[in-house]
């Protein structure tokens, strides 16, 4: 079979099997498509089913979390943890919790973590998890019954040498402090079982804000790579979590102006450029509506709906908030307000129709698994250092992110010139992490 057709049956199997994990199939459909050449260079790969093992995870486990409110009311969830890929060391990625995680959610981000946590240059493989769990609105005291009664269960499959979960949506240091204490009592002390920790329990400096300033380090270096660079540029950021407000800090201390924010209750545009303490008080005291924000500063103006909707003159859009919040149409009014960077700060957060349109209109565009690959990689520092029984300074880790965004960006460009790909970023992340995860798999036999 060629290269292409050896593809296509493998994506309508996974189709067949799995017709309703629309957001697994779109994952893997963008990686698979990009790999074309690699297969064609190892036409042994078929035979042994490369693809197939790569895209199917090495176990699933998927359970009920029930917990109790403060008025009494019991409820049931959904727990999850996909261990995807330990072809590269153990289970590595976050715990999600959000209305919207499904099973489908779950093996999306378990694939792409794969991917991802190979850029790193880290021995970590690739998992996720979560739950479809809504924490707004809720109590201290029901945030930590749940996360409690999740960690029970996950306790019984996860360790520091075998799967090292973290944060994601929904799940910051308060959780992670809640499940790490669970995991504790019921298993003994493990340091390095849960990354993102708060510092005080053995958490990394710079962890917190690793995803978000690794995003403007690599922004910054796809700038530079094109004649450009961040300083003076005016940056459009969705999402207002840690992802988006320490992007908005990093890019506003590099020079850029970031005249534009938003979150589940609309987007702001400021022209004078977005006060992150107003948008960090907003987040904190009023329920993250950002239609507060014009109060103080009446140049701004507000409206609900995506910041990706807007008519607005910029040059990078980092979207950091959550998976598919592109539409094509959206595409299309980025394209026309003359944007020339996306870099993308969630995962998948464009469609595929939208990556289409940025295709079609020669956008500079640079891929998640690449652009937000520095959260996960001072995760792998994390482990590092608990490993150690040391702590870094914030300085120490943040130089090492550095490097870490710098390396990620050298074999993506190595791979560019390697395959002729123009400037076509994420077609070479997908093919220089696939080449490496088909390796190590070949390499460790038939299992
Ligand atoms: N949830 C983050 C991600 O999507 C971080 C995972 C981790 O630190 O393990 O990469």
């Amino acid at each position: 079979m060629t290269a292409n057709a050896y593809i296509e049956r493998v994506i309508s199997t996974l189709e067949e099997k799995h017709p309703d994990q629309k957001e697994y199939l779109q994952a893997v459909h963008e990686v698979y498509e990009a790999i074309t050449p690699v297969l064609e260079a190892h036409p042994e790969y078929e035979k042994q089913a490369i693809l197939e093992r790569i895209a199917t995870p090495e176990r699933v486990i998927s359970f009920r979390v029930t917990w109790q409110d403060d008025e009494g009311q019991v409820h049931v969830n959904n727990g999850y943890r996909v261990q995807h890929s330990s072809v590269n060391g153990p289970y590595k990625g976050g715990i999600r919790f959000d209305p919207t995680v499904t099973l489908s959610v779950m093996k999306f981000l378990a694939f792409e973590q794969t991917f991802k946590n190979s850029l790193t240059g880290l021995p970590m493989g690739g998992g996720k998890g979560g739950a479809d769990f809504n924490p707004r609105g809720r109590s201290d005291a029901e945030i930590m019954r749940f996360c409690q009664a999740y960690m029970t269960e996950l306790s019984k499959y996860i360790s520091q040498d075998q799967d090292v979960p973290a944060g994601d949506i929904g799940v910051g240091h308060r959780e992670i402090g809640y499940m790490y204490g669970q995991y504790k009592r019921l298993q003994g002390v493990q340091l390095g079982v849960l990354t993102g920790k708060p510092v005080s329990v053995g958490g990394s400096l710079a962890r917190t804000e690793a995803t978000g300033f690794g995003i403007v380090y690599f922004a910054n270096q796809i700038l530079k790579h094109n004649g450009t660079d961040i300083s003076g540029k005016r940056v459009i950021i969705s999402g207002t979590g840690n992802v988006g407000s320490f992007a908005a800090d990093k890019a506003t201390e590099l020079g850029a102006k970031v005249i534009g924010i938003s979150n589940i209750t609309g987007s702001v545009i400021d022209e004078d450029g977005i006060n992150m303490n107003t948008i960090r008080d907003i987040a904190a005291n009023h329920a993250e509506d950002l239609s507060k924000y014009p109060e103080t500063h009446p140049n701004a103006t507000f409206a609900e709906g995506s910041i990706w909707a807007r008519e607005v003159q910029y040059d990078v859009a980092l979207p950091c908030a959550t998976q598919n919040e592109i539409s094509g149409e959206q595409a299309q009014q980025i394209v026309d307000n003359g944007v020339e960077f996306v870099i993308e700060g969630a995962n998948m957060p464009s469609t595929a129709e939208a990556v289409q349109v940025f295709r079609d209109n020669d956008m500079i565009f640079g891929p998640a698994k690449a652009a937000n690959a520095g959260g996960v990689g001072v995760s792998g520092l994390e482990m590092s250092q608990n490993s150690l029984r040391l702590r870094w300074t914030f300085e120490e880790v943040d130089e090492r992110l550095h490097g870490i965004m710098e390396g990620i960006f050298q074999n993506i460009v190595d791979t560019l010139e390697e395959y002729d790909l123009g400037k076509d970023y994420a077609t070479a992340a997908n093919i220089y992490a696939f080449k490496n995860i088909a390796e190590l798999v070949r390499i460790q036999g038939v299992i």
